[in-house]
């Protein structure tokens, strides 16, 4: 009897995955591990690999939904440890807007985490969503290097994304506009834009599937810190915060080492660094990184927030 129930579930499981590979083929943009996305999403889009939602403040969080994925591996505990070193990495003080965390557990998923404003009206207020089946490593270890880049990496987004940064309500828009808003003339992420994106960003508004993005970053390759950073402005400013936060600053003079050196002539974004590198005291291999980011790419089919 399980045989047969298994036979069919595994059947579903293929029928669902080729449906998923042929749409994706067509609409899903974006070879990612992780996204800016436009709404909170609900609860229920996670289904069975729920684990818990909270709010936040500060480093203090409560319980406001335990899922069906918070029985087992994904227990109390263990979301108390990722959360433990997610406060111990980056200061609270610096992103008073995360006010809401979504833990979830789906390997299947290539995202690896994400933020996103809980009212697209109001982004002083964000929700920050963890796919903890990449914390940890099949030895039952918390996976630091990765966890502390993506770590990084989303806390650059609200950083850059938030409403001291972007208007939302703006009623035109000469500045870079996120998706989310209106970005203030003298927002971090205008100014990277109008410094090194003006050129290109037509060309990448314009690719429609992972084979345009691949061949973008191909092409201007010496732009960016990582293949990821290619996908869109956004995204560029969030890698290169990361690198710049865990790598030495460069001497070399590409545009992606300029990208890294104009973050280092902003006294604020250089204190954070230095905030930030205090609390890591282990190894971050960004080869391993990319690595193990790409290997998930393909693997993104659910929870495409755009
Ligand atoms: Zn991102």
């Amino acid at each position: 009897m399980m045989d047969t129930k298994k036979f069919f579930a595994l059947l579903l499981g293929i029928l669902v995955a080729l449906a998923a590979v042929s749409c994706q083929t067509d609409e899903d943009e974006l070879p990612v591990d992780d996204e800016v996305i436009q709404q909170g999403g609900g609860d229920s889009e996670f289904g069975n690999s729920l684990v818990a939602t909270y709010n936040v403040s500060g480093t203090q969080i409560s319980l406001t939904q335990a899922g069906p994925a918070s029985s087992g591996f994904y227990n109390t505990a263990r979301q108390q440890e990722f959360w433990s070193f997610f406060t111990g990495l980056i200061p609270s003080d610096m992103w008073p807007q995360i006010t809401k965390l979504t833990l979830y557990a789906d390997d299947e998923d290539g995202t690896a985490a994400y933020v996103a404003p809980i009212n697209e009206n109001d982004l002083s207020k964000w929700e920050m969503g963890w796919n903890l089946a990449y914390v940890w490593d099949s030895n039952q270890e918390l996976v630091k290097g990765e966890t502390a880049f993506t770590a990084i990496h989303e806390f650059a987004h609200v950083l850059t994304l938030n409403a001291g940064q972007v208007n939302v309500s703006a009623s035109a828009c000469s500045s870079f506009h996120t998706g989310e808003g209106c970005s203030n003339n003298n927002s971090y992420i205008n100014a990277f834009f109008q410094q090194f994106w003006t050129d290109i960003y037509d060309e990448n508004k314009a690719i429609t599937n992972d084979d345009g993005y691949l061949a973008f970053y191909q092409k201007y390759k010496n732009r960016f810190v990582s293949e990821y950073a290619a996908t869109n402005p956004g995204e560029d400013i969030a890698e290169t915060f990361a690198v710049f936060v865990v790598n030495n600053l460069p001497s070399g003079n590409s545009v992606a080492d300029q990208k890294l050196n104009s973050l280092s002539e902003q006294e604020a974004l250089v204190n954070m660094r230095q905030r930030i590198r205090e609390n890591i005291d282990f190894n971050i291999n960004l080869n391993a990184i990319g690595e193990a980011r790409s290997s998930r790419a393909g693997l993104k089919t659910k929870h495409s927030h755009f």
